[in-house]
């Protein structure tokens, strides 16, 4: 019975956004409405744009583990939160996608001035690979941004999710008023640098000022619009991720903000079962489970230790527990368990599915491998794969090293820690990444973890599309279109751009290019 009422508690999610569009105004907002920090600007240090001020995201700096990795843990009324944070920036790396797949839901952060950019859309198919539930934020309402109904269309056309509204905002920018909640059945309303006001419904004809604003008129009239002619919200299909509830808001004042956070997370989902080898694993199974999604690499030498970031998929975890990592039947016990949190990183001695932990890595784990504890034997769906973007020919600077630098290049392939491939005809290695932080990490550890230096060059961008076996022509490719073989020997051609890939698949319309995006959402 614990475990359930336990379960029942759990909120896990990831905010996703494009840089910029205030994933971390809005994250720390919600950190303070959780009391887990005390003054907004302790998250980001604006000069460097990093993560920066405590004393533990110093260390962490120092000893290499970014605080990019954190998982953000804190109770908020009835429930327990945990926020996933995704990296952008420099820092958006495989391990950014991965991390959608240890969540429940996902807040996307839309600029209202800018409106879809490129991350949020890759971010975005991911979900929709895995039919995670999407709450959508439109920010920055404080200045003059698009149209809401051009917003609401844009994200309707570019991602192919049907929309609710779920406020309505009054005016933006300087003619802003406030926003009708039509979730709560109020007007929220705004008031420059003072906190906000709510006002029902149902009181709303006594504020006569407010009301004969032209930008009320003009809201109050699209909201009739969209109850009489727009999408019915369903939570069903906001759950199957085929429908985004949209809130209207402004992260820095913070306006609309806490009220976007109740209503998100009451709807959200709980922990739900997960697909395993032998079948459906509930959450509220008494025998603990859970799968690593990602492994932090310490790149200081003197502290060579690394943390597997768990995901717990059923029961309960104690520190101290045994269980077995199903990959190689070992058992380990789990001893120095972590839960990172933003401002401290605390020792934790109980968690439950939903809750993610950190834990000691004595060069074991793998990326995807489960842990179980009891009897039971079975592992979780495999990760998926994401196609890479970013490709550089690698090779050992001493040729005389190529023994050691071919298990190197193994072991962190087989970590996940970056994407092999090589070339059809040189046979030379081409490594393949989602972002360039994967490079950093790899020639650091080739060097430190095998003592070989490794020299890049630089291939570039490129749009990866793989090929069925029986259809592969070499003489179709040359340098510019790169046919390459990857770890399974499927072979896959890296597209120069958009422009040769559409070139390609005019003019070739007998050869099928798989995308891996599509692929993942068939598996
Ligand atoms: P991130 O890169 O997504 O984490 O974005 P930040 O939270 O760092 O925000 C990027 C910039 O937008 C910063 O200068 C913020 O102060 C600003 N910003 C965030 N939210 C708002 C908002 O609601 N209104 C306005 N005008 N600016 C905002």
């Amino acid at each position: 019975m614990k475990i359930k009422d336990e379960v029942a508690k759990r909120k896990t999610f990831a905010i996703i956004s494009h840089p910029d569009a205030g994933k971390t105004t809005l994250t720390e907002k919600l950190l303070l409405y959780g009391n887990l920090i005390r003054s907004a600007g302790t998250v980001k240090g604006k000069k460097s744009g990093k993560f920066a001020t405590s004393d533990w995201m110093e260390i962490e700096k120092q000893r290499g583990i970014s605080v990019t990795s954190s998982v953000m843990n804190f109770p908020y009324k009835d429930f327990q939160v945990n926020i996933l944070d995704t990296p952008g920036h420099e820092d958006f790396s495989e391990d950014t996608y991965r991390t959608l797949t240890a969540v429940d839901s996902v807040v996307m952060i839309i600029d209202s001035v800018k409106g879809i950019e490129a991350q949020t859309i890759k971010l975005f198919k991911v979900c929709r690979m895995r039919g995670i539930p999407i709450f959508t934020f439109i920010n920055k309402l404080d200045r003059e941004g698009r149209e809401p109904l051009e917003l609401l269309e844009e994200i309707e056309e570019v991602l192919e999710i049907e929309t609710y509204p779920m406020n309505w905002p009054a005016g933006m920018g300087k003619r802003f008023l406030g926003i009708f909640d039509r979730y709560n059945h109020q007007f929220i309303k705004f008031n420059g640098n003072e906190a906000e006001t709510h006002i029902p419904l149902s009181e709303i004809e006594g504020f006569e000022e407010l009301i004969t604003k032209e930008e009320f008129v003009a809201a109050s009239d699209e909201l009739d619009l969209l109850n009489e002619a727009g999408n019915q919200f369903s939570l069903e299909a906001v759950l199957r991720g085929e429908q985004t509830p949209v809130f209207f808001g402004s992260a820095i004042a913070p306006f609309g903000v806490q009220d976007f956070f109740d209503t998100f997370i009451t709807l959200a989902p709980t922990p739900g079962p997960r697909k395993a080898t032998e079948g459906i694993v509930a959450p509220d199974d008494p025998d603990f489970s859970g799968f690593i999604f990602k492994i932090q690499a310490n790149m200081n030498p003197a502290h060579r230790d690394r943390i597997a970031f768990v995901r717990i998929c059923s029961g309960k975890f104690e520190r101290g527990m045994s269980v077995k990592l199903s990959r190689t039947g070992k058992v380990f016990k789990l001893a120095q368990s972590q839960q990172i949190v933003a401002s401290s990183r605390d020792t934790i001695d109980e968690a439950y599915a939903g809750d993610i932990i950190g834990i000691y890595d004595p060069n074991a784990y793998q990326i995807g491998d489960t842990l179980i504890e009891g009897k039971a034997n079975f592992e979780f769906d495999e990760l998926p794969k994401f196609p890479p973007e970013l490709f550089k020919k690698v090779m050992a600077k001493n040729v005389m090293k190529s023994k050691q630098f071919k298990k190197g290049i193994e072991q962190l392939v087989q970590e996940g820690a970056i994407q092999l491939f090589k070339d059809k005809r040189t046979e030379s290695y081409i490594l393949g990444a989602v972002g360039e932080l994967q490079y950093e990490v790899f020639k650091y550890r080739m060097e430190n973890e095998y003592n070989v230096e490794v020299l890049f060059e630089q291939i570039g961008e490129r749009i990866p599309r793989w090929l069925k076996t029986e259809q592969v022509k070499e003489s179709l490719f040359d340098d510019r279109n790169l046919l390459v073989r990857d770890r399974n020997d499927n072979y896959l051609v890296l597209f120069r751009n958009e422009f040769s890939l559409n070139w390609f698949k005019d003019n070739h319309k007998e050869i099928d290019l798989i995308d891996l995006f599509e692929v993942n959402s068939y598996g």
